[in-house]
């Protein structure tokens, strides 16, 4: 008894020492003076030094604007009221409401043939004549069973590739055994097909009128620098999407085509010509993407030729002049900024699918593959082309919905990817607004997890992190743009 009690102190040393006791936080560092200081429910604030030391040794002093300020964003309490604890569980709760409503998206990999030869391609593309690379209607079919038996009252069913459009019939024929279902279902269903836009048609164009169908392409910059990269045999790949985004936006509307980029060595020093010709094409929106390490974008090594500090040099750049476009009156938003912006300040957070603490796999979106193999994630497939199958969840012929959800394949990764008791992201200051990746980890470490101390995307969350944080710190015009896109 005397042993144990030389080897922990009394509870009377654990009572609240002062006139507030702390709520749950973490804190790292902004730069060499600043500390920014945050909460599980996605509330920042922004301390020097001694103003941090202060408050986790319970000497502020009640009624000053700092006490009342942290007070209120759930840092500290005091009295004895349970309701600060209880207003806390309860915004708690409503981030992680989406975790019921699984699963919103369903991807479809209609076919892995393709018409361009796009040296960092992730999907390892097939040739265009090989049709065994297509899905049948007997795997279509059963998918479209998988996706009406997610609970999600939201449904997007996207067409991937490949390029998709090469096996359009495949495409109406899901379309319209989705719509019959969903008389019945009566979910919020619409459709989205990625595509380079080559085989646009007004066949294709006159299918998607009336059935909710988006579209999304890929323009990586002025046109040297996008054929660089997507080579199109015998044609230009620019010029048919530019092409073909003005094709959808007369047929279907302004808002329904959207664009992604991708960052490739030649666009490191090209950010403002990149966001210029968004605006040239007029988008009022773009996505600043680094490469990922998959398909031929490791084949080539095109991955390793730069670094995660040349991609943040090159982002941070990207975002002050997409800033200044607003401020000089045009208004665009970059999506990466604004996903990470969501979390920080929208009561629900953001649900995009690459950062969710659990990680989104299975969860949030799920992938049908061209051959009924069914995995986690876009990127899981991607991985499995390369000889890794860690993200395959099982196959349309084989499983039924009930056992791809509940697998241990998908419940041992769920578990591996809550950020809340993952080394390093447990204690890290970020962690309310970034996810998990384990198909990155796993690529480039080996493991699903990761050591986050040698991870680039750890390296950028945080980077692009610290970057907003203190740019809504110190710059009150970009705090206004900023927030204009919550
Ligand atoms: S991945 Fe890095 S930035 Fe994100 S929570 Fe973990 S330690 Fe923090």
């Amino acid at each position: 008894m005397n042993q144990l009690a030389d080897t922990f102190r009394d509870r009377s040393a654990f009572a609240p020492s002062g006139p507030y006791r702390l709520l749950p936080a973490r804190f790292s560092r902004l730069d060499d003076r600043r500390y920014v200081i945050t909460n599980d429910v996605g509330e920042y604030v922004v301390l020097e030094r001694p103003a941090l030391q202060a408050l986790l040794r319970h000497e502020l002093q009640p009624g000053t604007p700092l006490y009342a300020d942290l007070k209120s964003r759930h840092f500290l309490f005091d009295g004895e009221s349970r309701v600060a604890l209880d207003l806390l569980a309860l915004k708690y709760r409503s981030r992680a409401d989406r975790i019921a409503d699984f699963t919103a998206l369903h991807m479809f990999v209609v076919t892995l043939r393709c018409d361009h030869t796009c040296s960092y391609c992730q999907v390892s593309r097939q040739m265009e004549e090989k049709s065994r690379f297509d899905m049948s209607q007997a795997h279509a079919d059963r998918a479209v069973e998988f996706v009406f038996r997610s609970p999600s009252p939201a449904i997007k069913i996207e067409f991937q590739g490949g390029e998709p459009l090469l096996n359009f019939d495949l495409i109406r024929h899901v379309v319209l055994r989705a719509e019959s279902l969903n008389r019945e279902h009566g979910r919020d269903l619409v459709f989205v097909i990625a595509s380079n836009l080559t085989r646009l048609n007004d066949e294709i164009l006159d299918f998607c009128k009336g059935h909710r169908i988006y579209f999304s392409t890929s323009l990586d910059g002025p046109a040297d620098l996008h054929d660089e990269r997507r080579a199109l045999p015998r044609g230009s790949s620019y010029r048919a999407a530019v092409d073909g985004i003005q094709r959808i936006r007369e047929a279907l509307g302004p808002d329904a085509v959207a664009a992604l980029m991708t960052t490739s060595p030649g666009s490191l020093p090209r950010v403002r010509e990149i966001v210029d010709e968004y605006v040239k094409q007029g988008f009022h929106s773009i996505f600043l993407r680094s490469l990922s390490p998959y398909g031929f974008a490791v084949r080539t090594s095109l991955v390793r030729r730069y670094d995660v500090d040349d991609w943040v040099k090159f982002y941070v750049e990207g975002l002050r002049h997409i800033i200044d476009l607003n401020l000089s009156g045009y208004p665009m938003r970059e999506e990466f900024a604004a996903i990470l912006l969501q979390k920080m300040f929208a009561p629900v957070g953001n649900g995009y699918v690459d950062l969710q603490s659990p990680a989104g796999l299975g969860i949030a979106g799920i992938i049908y593959n061209y051959d009924g193999a069914i995995y986690a994630s876009d990127e899981g497939r991607m991985l499995a082309e390369m000889g890794d199958h860690t993200f395959r969840l099982g196959h349309l012929d084989e499983d039924s919905f009930e056992e791809v959800m509940t697998s241990d394949t998908l419940v041992d990764l769920l578990k591996d990817s809550m950020l809340e008791g993952l080394p390093m992201c447990s204690d890290c200051a970020f962690m309310p607004y970034c996810g998990s990746d384990p198909v990155f980890h796993k690529a480039t470490q080996g493991d699903v997890i990761g050591h986050k101390a040698f991870s680039s995307f750890c390296k950028k969350q945080m980077a692009v992190l610290r970057h907003l944080i203190a740019l809504m710190e110190d710059d009150a015009s970009a705090r206004r743009v900023l927030q204009s896109w919550i």
